[in-house]
């Protein structure tokens, strides 16, 4: 029995990466890339959408893939659901694990889902009560908890009153979304005590952090040391930011298990082995992926090459 790991990565790259990518990649690729994650230890892979396929092309064959992935004890695969017709769709895909999501601001709400908040807490409440008759564990993000790119700063107060619906329901994980990577170390500390403060098991919590402003890393170790110990990534920061064209998206998965595991905090990940699926992440996208520990890994092995030539 290896040691259990103490904080867990969430892999998102198939789903939310690949989303925000241009380049379609193939069932095959995407089947190809999640079978790495999980040689490497990766546990929780959020593989697909069941949002309309017309609105995500990249992601319009979940079923396939569903149907390619192997069986793993111990492995879940994640399905993003939008509503009650996603979860429909992502039941009939034979998924025990889905996420669903709404914003903390009206506006990126409104944007992102067509709606309003109270609207949308409704659909994840529903999503939540037929996922509780059906033994279906629900993954609850929320965008925009560090701050909108439309309103500026978020009242703590607005996830405060989503989070309690969440936890109403039933919801497994609450993601507190950093959509726009506005956030930063002090922030996430006083967001996660409050959060606490008001009866939720920071066990309870993940952060999905992205790095547009160069603050992921940070941000992660202060949710860390609050104690958050789920941590959502993207290999080799797969998956760029849609507001700024080019910028970097995802927290990197490599840069978030160097640095626990740095720490001598276990994440239960074969770091070598993750950096091989940046690898292939950046092949199946064809273009150069931001992730710091994949560059440098990559720079390793260029000098690799040269000095063996
Ligand atoms: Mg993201």
């Amino acid at each position: 029995m290896g040691v259990m790991p103490t904080v867990s990565l969430y892999e998102v790259s198939p789903r939310d990466g690949l989303q925000n990518e241009a380049s379609v990649v193939s069932t095959e690729g995407k089947a190809e890339l999640i079978g790495r994650l999980v040689q490497a230890g990766v546990r929780d892979i959020e593989v697909t959408s069941f949002v309309g396929p017309r609105w995500i092309p990249q992601l319009a064959d979940a079923p396939s893939l569903m149907r390619m992935l192997p069986t793993v004890e111990g492995v879940r695969y994640w399905g993003l659901v939008p509503n009650r017709v996603g979860l429909e769709r992502a039941l009939d895909s034979g998924m025990t694990h889905v996420a669903t999501f709404l914003s903390a601001s009206e506006t990126h709400n409104k944007k992102n889902l067509n709606r309003t908040v109270r609207e949308s807490v409704a659909n994840v409440e529903e999503v939540l009560a037929v996922a509780r008759d059906e033994g279906v564990a629900v993954r609850g993000y929320i965008s925009t908890v560090f701050g909108c790119p439309y309103e500026g700063p978020v009242p703590v107060e607005n996830t405060l009153r989503i989070v309690d619906r969440l936890l109403a329901g039933g919801v497994e994980t609450v993601v507190l979304g950093d959509t726009t990577g506005m956030g930063n170390p002090r922030q996430v500390k006083d967001v996660v005590a409050r959060l606490v403060a008001a009866g939720l098991d920071a066990h309870r919590i993940a952060l999905h952090l992205h790095d547009t402003r160069g603050t992921a890393l940070a941000n992660a170790i202060a949710g860390y040391e609050v104690g958050v110990r789920q941590f959502d990534g993207s290999v080799a920061g797969m998956g760029g930011c849609p507001y700024a064209p080019g910028a970097s998206g995802n927290a990197a998965s490599e840069d978030l298990v160097y640095t626990f595991e740095a720490m001598g905090i276990h994440t239960g990940v074969n770091l070598e082995a993750l950096a091989e699926a940046g690898g292939l992440a950046e092949a199946l996208v064809g273009r150069e992926l931001p992730g710091r520990f994949h560059l440098s890994w990559k720079g390793a092995r260029v000098r690799a090459a040269a000095r063996t030539a």
